[in-house]
């Protein structure tokens, strides 16, 4: 594809096709004409996928709450290869301006003088515990004989240092969830893991890209190698070529900072039609996990839906077993349980849960976590909704 006729002039970085300007979070590409991801898997999988879908609104809708979540997401581990300067991990470890100091400010465009991007320390950051496979298998089964229809792997952690990922995915698909998804950095995927998870049945592979040249991508996700994950990419699309396979549907991403936007038309044009759907994503602020020279130049407006309806729909488990009512990085402040302690069904039910949902209808007031979220409005065709 032709990259737009503004690419090369970063003041018009976000001029882009209609598709692409909306003020979403996160935005999703045409994929052989069809624009929503949910369309093409609902094809390709049939009535259960459409049935969960189905139920899926309804809960974005606020006005029907699921007996048991419909997707829960598990962060298996608590480590990361990399330490990219927008992630909690790396302010867990001080990194942020927030987290080094609560009042700094950095003037717009200083992104040069104060580069977030030159860090150093290990390249593995351990948070500490992990979640046993086993325990992560009986969530499944309780999930699959619950109704929940979905699970993701990723978020706060990097699924592919999991060595029996391809086996929980299975699992959970022979268990009868019809939607299996990974947020990875792409660096581990060698074509035998990518041949484990298409035979395993995994439906959407996500890999976070957020950069056009090696250059910024060494500046946003420092401990990677862009050539080589996009060789992994590509011999993972090789694989599904080989195995006559089109799902997992593969999305790349594009985080946009202050340090990346210049390459964003460059990006779309790289990736349109190679990947099944490509994902623009806003830099948002997290309370001490910020780093705002990374705010890019030209941010996106604010999102244009009702407000968020996570909690009617998602759970996630921590490593070390909270149960978070989002998969936003500010719901880590706002635990609702934890799995060794409380099941799941229970914290779904809970009262806690019944009025973080009221408020979110507005019939109460508001926590300040999800006050001072970034998501706290539905997108019209958001991450969690559309990919
Ligand atoms: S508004 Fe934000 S913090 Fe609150 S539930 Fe929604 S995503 Fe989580």
């Amino acid at each position: 594809m032709r990259p737009p006729d503004n690419a090369g002039n970063p003041d018009d970085a976000f001029r882009l096709p209609p598709l692409i300007q909306s003020d979403s979070l996160t935005v999703s590409r045409l994929y052989k004409g069809k624009a929503d991801p949910q369309a093409v898997l609902g094809g390709l999988l049939g009535k259960p996928f459409l049935d969960y879908r189905a139920r899926w609104e309804r809960a974005r809708s606020q006005t029907f709450v699921p007996p048991f979540p419909l997707h829960v997401d598990y962060e298996a581990l608590g480590l990361c290869n990399y330490r990219c300067p927008m992630c909690p991990m790396s302010a867990m470890a001080g990194e942020s301006d927030d987290a080094r100091n609560p009042k700094a400010s950095l003037a717009p465009g200083a992104a040069d003088a104060a580069d977030p991007s030159a860090q150093s320390g290990p390249a593995v950051l351990p948070t500490g515990g992990s979640l046993p496979l086993s325990k992560i298998r009986e969530l499944l089964d309780e999930g699959a004989a619950k109704g929940q229809a979905a699970m993701g792997f990723g978020g706060l952690w990097e699924p592919l240092l999991l060595s029996g990922l391809p086996d929980l995915v299975a699992y959970g698909r022979e268990k009868g969830l019809v939607d299996a998804m990974v947020n990875t950095n792409g660096s581990l995927l060698t074509s035998a893991l990518s041949r484990d998870l298409i035979e395993a049945g995994l439906t959407r592979l996500m890999v976070s890209l957020d950069a056009l040249s090696p250059k910024t991508y060494s500046r946003m996700r420092p401990g990677g190698e862009l050539r080589q994950v996009e060789g992994n990419i590509m011999a993972f699309l090789s694989e599904r070529e080989r195995k006559k396979s089109q799902t997992p549907l593969l999305r790349v991403s594009f985080l946009v900072t202050s340090l990346n936007e210049s390459e964003l038309p460059g990006f779309i044009g790289r990736w349109e039609g190679v990947a099944d759907f490509l994902s623009i994503q806003r830099y948002g602020h997290y309370e001490g996990r910020t780093h705002k020279a990374m705010f890019p130049k030209k941010p996106h407006g604010e999102a244009p839906g009702g407000l968020c309806a996570q909690p009617f729909k998602r759970l996630l488990v921590r490593h070390q077993g909270d149960l978070l009512p989002c998969c936003d990085l500010s719901g880590m402040a706002m635990p609702m349980g934890n799995v060794f302690r409380t099941g799941i069904q229970e914290v779904w039910e809970g009262t806690a849960m019944s009025r973080l949902r009221e408020s979110l209808r507005g019939k109460g007031t508001l926590t300040s976590v999800c006050r001072s979220c970034q998501s706290k409005y539905q997108d019209v065709e958001s991450d969690n909704d559309a990919t």
